[in-house]
């Protein structure tokens, strides 16, 4: 990344330099099993918090229904945890379409109910420079695509989770962007970066990450 102004980029050269790869949970299955259509209106930005799993390791876990939960009332609604997309410095993996919920953030809360959930990689020898560029990067084409606003673009500290089993309802995460726990100056450099990025995009057609 150089120092001067970024180039200015069609929706389909963001998404290139994204670099989305594919690998969904199958539908029907583990946290697929139910189909739980979405609008998106928020993007909900997460941290693995996880040293040694990586971006395709989530993907895996995921597919295998590997990541499970207590499903409850108050709690989490399929049993499973589930997300969008696992950034890491070389890739954006896809774990479920832009239009089915997620089970990321604050169980039957607006968080999974509307927002795309990105979980960012910190695994040992992942450049985490590159991983939150990239990440801006694809906050900023789900903004331009389902034309939601930068004020949308949310820590998953936003969300209070309003469950008897949780004691602290706003989580340090992802917790390398907030300050003290919380949204401060790194959370509103990361945003300036997200801006920065929708910036360049030269108005036209994007295609959905369905
Ligand atoms: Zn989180």
């Amino acid at each position: 990344m150089g120092t001067g102004p970024l180039p200015k980029v069609t929706p389909a050269q963001l998404l290139a330099e994204c670099h989305v790869a594919k690998d969904l949970i199958p539908s029907g299955t583990v946290g697929r099993k139910y189909y739980r259509p979405m609008k998106p209106t928020y993007v909900t930005i997460h941290a693995t918090e996880n040293k040694t799993g990586n971006a395709w390791q989530h993907a895996l876990a995921l597919k295998r229904g590997a990541l499970r939960a207590t499903k409850r009332p108050g709690g989490n609604r399929i049993g499973f945890l589930t997300w969008h997309f696992t950034v890491q410095q070389d890739v954006a993996v896809q774990h479920l379409p832009c239009r089915e919920q997620g089970e990321h953030a604050d169980f039957d809360g607006p968080g999974n109910n509307y927002s795309i959930g990105i979980e960012m990689c910190e695994h040992y020898g992942n450049d985490l420079g590159q991983t939150i560029d990239r990440t801006a990067k694809l906050a900023a084409y789900l903004m331009y695509t389902y034309n939601i606003p930068l004020g949308h673009v949310v820590p998953h500290y936003h969300w209070p989770r309003i469950s008897p089993y949780i004691k602290q309802p706003h989580k340090d995460c992802p917790h390398f962007l907030l300050d003290n726990g919380r949204p401060g100056r790194t959370w509103q450099w990361f945003l300036n970066r997200v801006n920065t990025h929708y910036q360049r995009i030269i108005p036209g057609p994007a295609q959905p990450l369905g």
